[in-house]
């Protein structure tokens, strides 16, 4: 076959596009990755990588595939792993999450029967007194918190340099778009997070992209071997190196997606409140990002409602990094094999009438 000659264009070196690549050529497909700008500035080179559910109960198709992608998580980084040498740090470390008042603890409970019924025997969702936790041990007024081992985490950027480095060992080109020089390729993916998600609203004159800004930072704490904690929108997550993560702020009004203020001072002082052995942690690293976030808040996945040969792969929001290999397992049978294994709500169809829907609402009344 001929150098310039390729099955699939991917653009996009975040985690989707890297995802999907890496699927795609280890069933056979001939690829190659192109970004417009360095990859350390995508919004999946962040510093959290939590790899959460969303709660048991009430259970929809949404949650069966976050789901499903949690599970396959530990053998896919895994496989990433065995072909770049490169350790991601993924760990199903569980979470331990606080119980605030007798009303959460009675829901605590329901859903703890709905993880019987729903994650089957593959992961639980404990109700257990703080003081029978072997872990760290967050502040909670109950004296109850919930643990569930399904949870994991990984860090992200060294899962992105695992991924750039597994496809280079598989002769991926990863290239810049200014280099591009000349080549063919029968199919295109556009896994180009919020410029994505912006460009396409603009192509179908909808309010396709919604979006969201969040910040976080690192300390010099060591957590190894500790579970995630989770409480009134904090995450701390162990991270390798002895250093623990914090995330994120949730903004939907900002000027600047890419500068860290206040905010991030007062998501630190909420997570010394829950876990008072942080205080006083030197700040390694503020980051901040605006989010791959669609009107329909799930992913947005298929084929272009306009362009020929041209798949999306967009609005990871906040758990691209964790919906990740379920997605590349999804698109990948759609690209390769024509098999649209991809649930309605996460479709092009679903975003382009909900978006439709949120136009009517915030057209002006006259
Ligand atoms: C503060 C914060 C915390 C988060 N925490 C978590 C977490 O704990 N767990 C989790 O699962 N997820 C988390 N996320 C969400 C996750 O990071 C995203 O959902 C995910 O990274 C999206 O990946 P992506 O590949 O779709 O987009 P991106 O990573 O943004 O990648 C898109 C790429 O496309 C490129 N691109 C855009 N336009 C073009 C073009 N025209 N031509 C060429 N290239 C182009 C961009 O340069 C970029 O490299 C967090 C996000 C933020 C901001």
């Amino acid at each position: 076959m001929k150098d310039n000659i390729f099955d699939i264009e991917v653009v996009g070196m975040g985690v989707f596009g890297l995802s999907i690549a890496w699927e795609c050529v280890r069933r056979g497909a001939r690829v190659r990755v192109v970004d417009h700008q360095p990859y350390q500035r995508s919004s999946s080179y962040g510093l959290v990588g939590a790899l959460t559910p969303h709660v048991p109960e009430r259970w929809e198709i949404k949650k069966q595939f976050q789901f499903e992608s949690l599970v396959m998580a530990k053998s896919w980084w895994n496989e990433v792993e065995l072909a770049s040498g490169i350790n991601p740090h993924y760990d199903r470390c569980g979470r331990i999450q606080p119980i605030i008042d007798e009303k959460g603890l009675e829901r605590a409970h329901e859903r703890s029967l709905e993880a019987k019924k729903n994650w089957k025997s593959i992961a639980c969702w404990n109700v257990v007194k703080t003081k029978d936790i072997a872990s760290w041990q967050p502040e909670t007024p109950t004296g109850w918190v919930i643990a569930d081992d399904l949870s994991a985490r990984i860090n992200p950027r060294l899962a992105i340099n695992s991924l750039r480095l597994a496809l280079l060992k598989y002769n991926v080109p990863l290239t810049a778009l200014k280099d591009l020089g000349k080549f063919k390729y029968k199919n295109k993916v556009l896994a180009t997070g919020t410029a994505g998600l912006n460009t396409l609203s603009r192509e179908l004159d909808l309010p396709i992209a919604a979006h969201e800004k969040g910040q976080a930072l690192l300390i010099a704490y060591d957590s190894s071997h500790q579970p995630i904690i989770t409480a009134g929108g904090v995450n701390i997550v162990p991270q390798p190196k002895g250093l623990t993560a914090i995330g994120s702020t949730t903004e939907r009004f900002f000027d600047n997606p890419f500068k860290t203020d206040y905010r991030l001072n007062e998501l630190y002082d909420k997570a010394v409140d829950l876990l008072p052995v942080l205080k006083h942690s030197i700040v390694v690293e503020k980051w901040a990002h605006d989010r791959p976030r669609a009107v329909t808040r799930a992913p947005l996945l298929g084929k272009h409602p306009i362009q020929k040969n041209t798949y999306i792969a967009n609005g990871g929001f906040k758990i691209g990094l964790g919906m990740a290999p379920k997605i590349a397992e999804v698109m990948a049978d759609l690209i390769l094999n024509d098999n649209n294994r991809i649930p309605y709500k996460f479709s092009l169809e679903n975003a382009i009438e909900e978006a439709k829907i949120r136009k009517v609402k915030e057209a002006p009344t006259i």
